[in-house]
């Protein structure tokens, strides 16, 4: 375990690194103590904080799907300080990053990752309401958060989003939705860090937003030019210019979180659909564009590979059901693409973020 300690006044930030400690989970949970009680201590002016950068963390402790082996090194961030010396970490070492959110939709490999996992920390979870509809919020600020947040200030546009368990920066660059509402409708920018430590704003336009799918997906691939989601501004609509009132909005939000309950398979470990919808131009129902209803009719749910299963809920979702592997879970995701290929000649498209080796 490596720490980097910055202390900071109002004019001044020093930077101390500490001798490298060899980590267990024992003393990681220790580390991870200090840490908490140094992040909190205010003296007077001064404000002490600590970087860690763990080794060898398990990503099953980090992924909705609880699958996945130790990442190599993995820091979260407090500062955009923080991003460009982890950035600057990876790079005296040749190692590729990965910026994590929730892990809620992502699978690691068992192999783990053998690079820098980045993670935005607790002071990238804050929403501003800056004023005639306009909310920002920060890229570690849990989705669900921000949607009822919007909610009690009696803004429409996100509030069916609540149910969707991942972060902002995870929802931006996924293009995020649910129940006919989706990020991109009412993201008017995106405030960004490229690898090289430069913050820039991104319009909505320039974010390239489509279903499920965002400008930051095409920059990830490419390691030179990714960019980490610091922040994304919103334009919403006020409930009472919708002729609503803020129950209204919650009343709705509630709505879709009882057929979430009644759909989705929310008691076992899951990274939510596996495969994105299929195009509506070319299939003409709803039904017909849920992979879901294939899924089904290919006789595939309950199939199980070890101990991964194609949900009996849900059969679009795949679950963690009994100690499954990322190679289980991965080996019956292209089993089903492949039975529904055969049977129906529709090619389905992972919408599962893979990691690592597999
Ligand atoms: C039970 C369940 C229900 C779900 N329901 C829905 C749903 O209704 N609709 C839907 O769209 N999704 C749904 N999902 C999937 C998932 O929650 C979303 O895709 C979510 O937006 C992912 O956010 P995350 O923070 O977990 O991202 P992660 O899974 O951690 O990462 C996803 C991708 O985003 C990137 N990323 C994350 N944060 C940043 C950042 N700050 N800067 C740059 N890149 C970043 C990562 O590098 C990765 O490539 C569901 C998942 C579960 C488990």
């Amino acid at each position: 375990m490596r720490m980097t300690r910055r202390e900071k006044t109002a004019t001044t930030t020093v930077h101390h690194r500490h001798a490298q400690v060899r980590s267990n989970r024992r003393n990681r949970q220790r580390r991870l103590e200090l840490f908490e009680f140094l992040f909190c201590h205010r003296r007077k002016n001064i404000y002490i904080f600590v970087m860690i950068i763990q080794e060898n963390v398990p990503m099953s402790e980090h992924t909705s799907f609880k699958v996945g082996g130790p990442a190599r090194y993995f820091i979260k961030t407090e500062s955009t300080d923080d991003i460009k010396e982890a950035f600057q970490f990876a790079n005296e070492r040749a190692l590729p990053t990965f910026i994590l959110g929730k892990g809620t939709n992502l699978l690691v490999s068992d192999n783990g990752y053998n690079g820098v996992i980045i993670q935005l920390g607790k002071f990238f979870s804050e929403i501003t309401n800056i004023g005639n509809g306009k909310i920002c919020a920060k890229g570690a600020t849990p989705l669900a958060r921000l949607a009822r947040y919007t909610i009690n200030e009696g803004l429409a546009g996100i509030h069916k989003l609540a149910g969707i368990p991942g972060s902002l920066g995870g929802a931006i660059y996924m293009n995020a939705g649910a129940y006919g509402q989706d990020v991109s409708q009412t993201c008017i920018e995106v405030e960004t860090i490229d690898n090289a430590g430069n913050v820039r704003t991104r319009t909505a336009a320039e974010c390239a937003f489509d279903y499920r799918h965002s400008i930051f997906q095409e920059l990830a691939a490419s390691r030179e030019s990714s960019e980490t989601i610091l922040s994304a501004t919103f334009q919403l609509t006020p409930a009472t210019d919708l002729g609503k009132t803020a129950k209204d909005l919650e009343s709705e939000m509630q709505e879709c979180m009882t057929k979430r309950r009644n759909s989705q398979p929310l008691s076992m470990p899951n990274a939510g659909s596996t495969f994105k919808r299929l195009d509506a131009g070319a299939i003409a129902t709803p039904t017909q564009i849920a992979p879901g209803y294939y899924i089904e009719q290919a006789g595939l749910k309950g199939f199980r590979i070890g101990g991964a299963e194609v949900s009996r809920v849900h059969a679009n979702f795949i679950v963690n059901a009994d100690h499954a592997t990322a190679a289980d879970i991965k080996a019956l995701s292209e089993h089903v693409q492949k039975a529904v290929t055969e049977k129906f000649g529709i090619n389905l498209h992972r919408e599962v973020i893979l990691l690592g080796e597999f």
